[in-house]
């Protein structure tokens, strides 16, 4: 199950991920982090949608296979599709754990266990940091978006 492809180079420096990202999206997408559990954004989200890179944008999962695993991170049983994510073995903080990656740009995204629901049997637990929600399109006769800021 493992690749070891490793991060892939998109051509954007360490100097110039470190400028583009907040400080907490940088330690947890380049630097391998991991935010405090119940403190992301999107640990009790059901809005529907896609959860995009929050660096690159890539299409990494889609809000059908989002579930409430009680860990305090949003998981997911599956990936929006079988190129989207990378995986590689960490072995980092003692533990014998599989790394989830962007498979575009290389983006720690968080850990994948084999402890899921149906049907997939896997748990993928994501930083909420390290990702970016698209909702979907209302449905016709919500009404126009609010101007938030
Ligand atoms: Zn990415």
């Amino acid at each position: 199950m493992t690749n070891e492809r490793g991060e892939r180079d998109v051509g954007i420096s360490e100097d110039a991920w470190r400028r583009r990202l907040t400080e907490e999206q940088f330690r947890v997408t380049r630097k391998a982090g991991t935010e405090r559990p119940f403190t992301g954004a999107y640990v009790d989200t059901e809005t529907p949608g896609v959860y995009r890179c929050v660096c690159c944008d890539a299409e990494l999962f889609r809000s059908e296979t989002k579930f409430h695993s009680g860990s305090g991170w949003p998981s997911f049983t599956s990936p929006a599709n079988r190129a989207a994510v990378t995986t590689r073995e960490d072995e980092s903080h003692g533990m014998r754990r599989t790394e989830v990656l962007c498979a575009r740009c290389g983006a720690h995204l968080g850990h994948v266990f084999p402890d899921g629901p149906a049907p997939t049997g896997l748990r993928y637990c994501l930083n909420s940091v390290a990702l970016a929600l698209d909702p979907d399109d209302p449905e016709p006769g919500d009404g126009p978006e609010p101007d938030a800021p």
